[in-house]
């Protein structure tokens, strides 16, 4: 079935939908997105992606392309015209071009390019990816510095998929300096004796929104986080681990670089997590 996408102003079949081959999102990379989980045909943590969106933008200094109200009727009015009970969001906002190419940026009043689209995804919720746990391997993380911002450079991030694709695997989390970093498309934990453990916040990991979520829901629910930087041997030596990420919620690893960790199957505090999560984020959605 044909989708119907949003691109500047217009609701089009994606056949029909464009934007110019100077668009600096297409040239330079130079574009921020997000995406945003729909469960019961309704939005997971809207106010937080648009948050998030607002500052990648202000950090780029990038225009806004409309208001949060105006984003949320379009992502609502896709999600209707496409019947999306389950699924994702995804949103990208470029600077636009002003007809060519240059690494100067074009002059401030260019407008930005606002793309949305709908990816169908039935059973999100009740994924067996979850319910079996990912294989995850460890790789070196050779991004740039500024991974906070939520840009759409996401090569690296793709080969490192690959990477673990590759290697009979589910993903990959990355290491810089001797430390993990984060995984390819969401951010990572360990838990040992009951403790669940995350690398702080910083400009070297996106501030997730599910993370974010997730690690006030684990202190209501009485568990002990700490933030900390943390080695891949000490998340092997880990009674279990976990991922968060906005389309894929609390994904359970049970294997990290070929070792199993516990009995090789979900952990019971990210199962836990991963109900609690659904549970509160269904009951929260827009
Ligand atoms: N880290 C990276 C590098 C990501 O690409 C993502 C999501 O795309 C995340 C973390 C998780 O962020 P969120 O929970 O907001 O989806």
């Amino acid at each position: 079935m044909t989708r119907t996408v949003y691109v500047n102003g217009e609701y089009l079949p994606e056949t029909e939908a464009k934007v110019s081959i100077f668009d600096r999102g297409f040239l330079f990379a130079d574009a921020v997105y997000e995406v945003t989980s729909v469960l019961d045909g309704k939005l997971i943590d809207f106010e937080g992606h648009a948050v998030r969106l607002k500052r990648s933008l202000d950090e780029l200094e990038m225009a806004e392309p409309c208001t949060k109200d105006e984003l949320l009727e379009i992502h609502r009015k896709l999600v209707e015209l496409n019947g999306i009970e389950e699924g994702l969001v995804y949103l990208q906002v470029s600077r636009g071009s002003d007809g060519d190419r240059d690494f100067v940026f074009p002059p401030a009043d260019t407008k930005p390019s606002l793309v949305l689209f709908t990816q169908n995804k039935p059973g999100l919720a009740n994924s067996p990816a979850a319910q079996k746990g990912a294989k995850i391997i460890s790789i070196e993380d050779i991004r740039w510095g500024r991974r906070d911002i939520k840009t759409v450079q996401l090569l690296y991030p793709s080969m490192g998929k690959m990477m673990a694709k590759k290697a009979g695997c589910d993903d990959a989390w990355m290491i810089e300096d001797g430390y993990v970093t984060e995984g390819t498309s969401n951010n990572a934990y360990f838990v040992k004796d009951g403790k669940i453990v995350t690398r702080p916040l910083s400009n070297d990991i996106l501030h997730g929104i599910t993370r974010k979520a997730v690690l006030r829901m684990a202190a209501e629910a009485q568990m002990e986080v700490e933030e900390r930087l943390f080695t891949i041997d000490e998340a092997k030596a880990a009674d279990e681990a976990f991922t968060t990420s906005a389309s894929a919620f609390v994904m359970p690893v049970v294997e990290i670089d070929g070792v199993a960790l516990g009995d090789g199957t979900p952990g019971p505090i990210a199962k836990r997590l991963r109900e609690i999560y659904l549970d509160e984020s269904r009951k929260a959605a827009v």
